[in-house]
């Protein structure tokens, strides 16, 4: 297997996730007490947010290009980031080092082709909703059309993401108003909803979603699996 290496902490609420979900699908394909080689850089989220609060991409591009830097030195095989927004720096990242890097936008791109969806709804950060990285990347590479809530809702979305989620607070009147958008979203012609930001999936589930879920976190975590055993 080849080893992974992951920049996470942003929050560490949903690289917690990553880590299960690698290990999990491991465990899945090669048997009870397989598991990933992987390496972990994890950052403070604190300054990062404070960055993007401040615009200063280029300063939590440096902190997140010196992650990837130290995955290589210490063994890792690829780069992957977990965590949407900071794809907003993405080519920084790719650029400092020789490694392979896993972009969060092309699984999902996969999948909804696979699926035959043309027309997705986007929940994210507002840089995430906002900013044409994502969306641009799974327009040109993946023909995806991606619908974004109306102001109002992007708000709300990227206020429960920083004051609830990321700091571990999961609350079920923030669940009730993500699956609102959610059926907003899909009455906008929403094929399916990218849950665009990675701890979104621990608020939210397909089960209650009135059209299929994309969870960048899970389809993420399967492409570093495929990498790790192709
Ligand atoms: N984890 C989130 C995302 O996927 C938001 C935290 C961040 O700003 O990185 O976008």
């Amino acid at each position: 297997m080849k080893t992974i290496g992951l920049i996470g902490g942003m929050s560490w609420e949903s690289t917690a996730e990553y880590y299960r979900r690698i290990n999990t699908a491991v465990r899945e394909r090669l048997g009870a007490l397989r598991s990933a080689p992987m390496l972990l850089h994890s950052v403070d989220f604190g300054p990062i947010e404070q960055a993007q609060r401040d615009g200063r991409w280029d300063d939590a591009a440096e902190v997140l290009a010196d992650s990837a830097r130290r995955l290589q030195a210490g063994g890792a095989d690829c780069v992957m980031l977990a965590t949407n927004t900071m794809h907003m720096v993405a080519e920084a990242i790719q650029s400092a080092t020789s490694l392979p890097f896993l972009h969060i936008a092309d699984p999902v791109g996969q999948a909804a082709s696979a699926a035959g969806w043309q027309r997705v709804g986007l929940l994210g950060t507002a840089f995430t909703m906002e900013q044409p990285f994502l969306i641009e990347r799974l327009r040109a590479r993946h023909g995806l059309q991606v619908l974004v809530p109306p102001p109002a809702e992007r708000a709300l979305v990227h206020r429960v993401i920083y004051d609830e989620l990321c700091a571990g607070i999961v609350h079920a009147p923030s669940r009730r108003a993500y699956l609102d958008i959610v059926r907003g979203l899909a009455d906008a012609g929403a094929q399916a909803v990218v849950l665009g930001c990675t701890e979104i999936g621990l608020l939210i589930r397909e089960e209650q979603s009135p059209v299929p879920l994309l969870d960048t976190t899970t389809l993420h975590a399967q492409a570093a699996v495929e990498f790790a055993l192709a």
